[in-house]
């Protein structure tokens, strides 16, 4: 392809593949206005910048989001991809041409993620811009459609005639102090399109000086190359017949900013305004697109189900207050009203949750009052009272601070409850003004799409209408999670940034269970979907009609089917459902809101409790606390730490603390005889030491209080040294194994549980998982012991042939995942399963073993 028409004409192919836009609706007067040059501009559909015309590369920007290449011809071309992309400091962005190189139409020039761009900078729009106007005669910009490395975006004429003006004669020859660049990201293309401007109005020639390099004030490419960062010193010399005025202006305009807010430089110390320097190598692994498809926008899987409807944006309208109030003790006992009133609304809110057996969401509003009560909070708000703050204003910035403290902190669950704060918070604000935020009218199948909901705006969601909802913040664990799960509406945390742009109306589709949003659907698929949803309805119900029968393969082979649970109240949930016992208490679950260690007694009252609602010889397996990492408990907290996952966590926090080791090993041991068969397991044991040093404690307490000989003492594999070294474990005086995959994952891969951007790759069907899991069966087995499954992947119907393959004995799962779990068993044979397990551990993918398995949606 060529790109030069006869002598004059030169045309420039698309660097992106995307829609042509006018440079004139481009939302940057500097681009719009053409202030650098005149162009076009692309909304781009892909992430590789490539060279619309064969020429050099005069220069790649620092932050490696613009690129200016010249041709043979003078033609000067800058692209620039988005708008104040500089400021992103070349964070998803990476050069593939360095300054000098030549380069043809369609070579590479910058990689470029298109999420982050999206996300973090104004827009995406980028811009094909000739910056030497004065070489060109016109400019015809194209229109629609167009493909990278293909299609014409522009043709020129080139103005021969045209020669750079020549350098002006006579005249004053001046030059300025050093001046400092005040401009947080430097002369990137906005103030240098300023300055050209402002320089283009005098005859004088204007240059630009920083030690020896040099730039023509006029010429935006030039000022680009030099690549002007804050705080440099730069020297402005003018020559000709205004050079004093053209001194003064060029110097004003540039301490002035050049249009853009500039903080004050510092005297010294760090400059907090820099956008951080850009090191001679861009990151090389930016933010990960999420998701390849534009239709498809993915998140954290956050309650299960599927959600068919139309996007509903939920916005918060700020609340308008008075800043100042003249009496301090009149702004203080507003407040301590108001707090009293929203304590009432809490307890009368709370008290008919309990009475609807809601536990979970009574104890959230629980919470809340203990949140009201907390002096911290209160003291933030008295002290800005005390400045003459009015009691709204105070308020408000109190909780806010508070909110913002605990949302900087690593720990997920932490973080999460700065949304508990700014609801109650809010709660508050709207007693003290009796300003009520509207409650939106909601249609019929709404998919409702937040920044953030709060339990309040959760929990009084009219069920008949929301058939599900997204949020950009919070992830599987936040408390908006739990409130969804038990309100049976098919959730999404962490969603892309950009579902806060999807029009109101739109129609979507939300699985929850996959953590994906997904739009633009024909009414074919959406037709498709809807009959999906029914055969799963359908489905549940058949499997629910079965649920108290065993979970026998079709050749005879028993697997138990058990329940994990947080609580009595889920214990008793789970008979109906068919559970066979508990194979999880999550221990740190049931004391989670309280502010104080319970006691052995009372500890020992409540493991009695639940082995009584079991059937008598089900088994009962206790964890003891399993607190740090992402799971804080309030009477037991554990010192910051920089990579909590990795630190005093699980059973380390009980030989760290070994009384309250001692005293739940105590309680434990006096729940024993209840009814239920009573296990206990240690979370996080990652040594042969660790084991033999729980084991010993367990052992002391159960000699010191004669009893306890019938309670088996087993090992959470969580951490995969565990299942590499599965034989030495087994051969110790343990009695199971079960394994925690949500962690035996998140270690083996070493990604974040939580973290949403890595959630989809974070499978527990990864062969190197279920290798583990294999080895560990195999070696417990040869010892007549018995492995159970009570991580995440346990409760997945696709993966229970190929866990009872590998050897799993136990099947933990969530509650509601009971009876299709055991029709998952029941829908195989033992040989089958075996014949899925040994394909599985030698697949390369979790796509791969997933394959094996149809999933089975009635
Ligand atoms: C696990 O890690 O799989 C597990 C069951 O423990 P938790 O999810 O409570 O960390
Ligand atoms: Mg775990």
């Amino acid at each position: 392809m060529t790109q030069t028409l006869a002598s004059t004409r030169v045309q420039l192919i698309a660097p992106l593949t995307g829609i042509l836009v006018p440079i004139e609706m481009v939302p940057d007067p500097v681009f719009a206005k053409k202030m650098v040059g005149d162009g076009i501009s692309i909304d781009p559909l892909s992430g590789v910048l490539l060279a619309p015309i064969d020429g050099e590369v005069v220069n790649v920007q620092p932050a490696k989001h613009a690129v200016t290449i010249r041709s043979a011809d003078g033609l000067e071309v800058l692209l620039h991809i988005g708008l104040d992309t500089v400021r992103m400091g070349g964070k998803g962005f990476q050069a593939k041409v360095k300054a000098g190189q030549q380069v043809s139409v369609g070579d590479e020039l910058i990689a470029f993620d298109l999420d982050t761009v999206a996300k973090e900078a104004l827009s995406l729009l980028t811009q094909v811009v000739v910056t030497n106007s004065d070489a060109i005669s016109s400019l015809t910009p194209m229109t629609g459609m167009v493909t990278a490395g293909q299609d014409v975006v522009a043709e020129i004429v080139l103005n021969q005639a045209s020669a750079e003006a020549g350098p002006v004669v006579g005249g004053r020859a001046l030059s300025s102090e050093a001046v400092l660049i005040p401009n947080p990201t430097g002369l990137h293309a906005r103030p240098a399109a300023t300055l050209v401007a402002l320089a283009k109005q005098f005859d004088s020639d204007i240059t630009l000086r920083r030690g020896d390099d040099t730039a023509n004030a006029k010429s935006i490419m030039a000022i680009m190359s030099m690549a002007v960062a804050r705080g440099d010193k730069i020297i402005v010399s003018t020559h000709g017949p205004d050079a004093e005025a053209a001194l003064n202006a060029v110097v004003e305009g540039i301490t002035s900013g050049l249009g853009e807010d500039c903080p004050p430089l510092p005297l010294g110390g760090p400059d907090t305004a820099a956008v951080p320097a850009v090191d001679a190598e861009p990151e090389r692994v930016s933010e990960a697109p999420r998701s390849g498809d534009p239709n498809l926008l993915l998140g954290v899987a956050a309650s299960p189900g599927l959600g068919v409807g139309q996007v509903m944006q939920l916005h918060h309208e700020d609340i308008v207050v008075a800043e100042f109030a003249t009496d301090k003790h009149l702004e203080r006992r507003k407040l301590n009203s108001a707090i009293d009133r929203a304590l009432l609304d809490l307890s009368a809110l709370q008290s008919r949750l309990e009475k609807e057996s809601d536990e979970q969401n009574a104890a959230i509003f629980a919470a809340h009052a203990t949140i009201l009560q907390d002096p911290d909070l209160l003291d933030i708000a008295s002290s800005a009272i005390e400045k003459g703050n009015s009691a709204p204003f105070a308020w408000r910035g109190a909780f806010q601070t508070y909110a913002d403290r605990l949302a900087g902190l690593k720990n997920e669950i932490l973080a999460g409850r700065a949304n508990d704060v700014r609801d109650v918070g809010q709660r508050v604000l709207e007693e003290l003004t009796g300003q009520r935020r509207e409650k939106p009218e909601i249609p019929e199948n709404t998919i409702l799409i937040a920044e953030d909901l709060t339990p309040s705006d959760t929990a009084t969601l009219d069920r008949s209408r929301v058939v599900g909802f997204a949020t950009t913040s919070g992830g599987a664990s936040s408390h908006v999670a739990i409130i969804a799960r038990s309100l049976d509406i098919p959730a999404v945390a962490g969603i892309e940034g950009r579902a806060l742009s999807i029009a109101d109306g739109t129609r979507v589709v939300l699985d929850g269970g996959k953590g994906t949003l997904q739009m633009n659907l024909s009414d074919a698929q959406i037709d498709g979907i809807v009959a999906r949803q029914r055969r799963i309805a359908a489905k549940r119900e058949r499997d629910l009609s079965h649920a108290g029968e065993p979970a026998t393969t079709t050749d005879g082979h028993q697997v138990h089917v058990v329940a994990n649970i947080g609580g009595l109240q889920d214990a008793q949930d789970a008979m109906p459902l068919g559970a066979e016992g508990v194979g999880l208490l999550r221990s740190e679950f049931v004391f989670l809101g309280r502010q104080s260690a319970p006691s052995e007694q009372e500890q020992a009252t409540l493991y009695t409790d639940i082995a009584k609602a079991l059937k008598p010889g089900q088994p009962l397996v206790i964890r003891t606390l399993d607190v740090g990492g992402d799971k804080p408990l309030p009477y037991l907290p554990i010192p910051a730490e920089e990579n909590p996952f990795l630190g005093v966590r699980g059973v380390r926090v009980g030989f760290d603390r070994p009384e309250v080791l001692r005293t739940q090993c105590r309680a434990i041991i006096k729940a024993a005889g209840a009814g239920a068969e009573l296990f206990v397991m240690f979370p996080m044991i990652a040594t042969i030491d660790d084991w033999r040093f729980a084991k010993q404690i367990w052992d002391e307490e159960a000699a010191a209080l004669g009893a306890g000989a019938d309670v088996k003492v087993g090992i959470m594999m969580e951490v995969p040294s565990v299942g590499v070294m599965a034989e030495q474990f087994a051969a110790e005086d343990v009695a199971f194994f079960s394994v925690g995959t949500n962690d035996l994952t998140s270690y083996t891969l070493a990604m974040d549980r939580g973290h949403p951007k890595l959630a989809a790759q974070v499978d527990p069907c990864n062969p190197a998982v279920l290798k583990l899991i294999g080895q560990a069966c195999d070696a417990l087995h040869a010892k007549g012991k018995w492995l159970g499954i009570c991580g995440g992947v346990a409760s997945d119907p696709q993966a229970v042939p190929i866990l009872v393959g590998l050897g799993a004995d136990e099947l933990s799962c969530s509650i509601p995942a009971i009876p299709a779990v055991k029709a998952a068993v029941r829908a195989y044979s033992l040989d089958q399963c075996k014949a899925l397990a040994a394909k599985a551990i030698k697949c390369s993918t979790p796509a791969e073993v997933r394959a094996l398995v149809p999933v089975d949606e009635g």
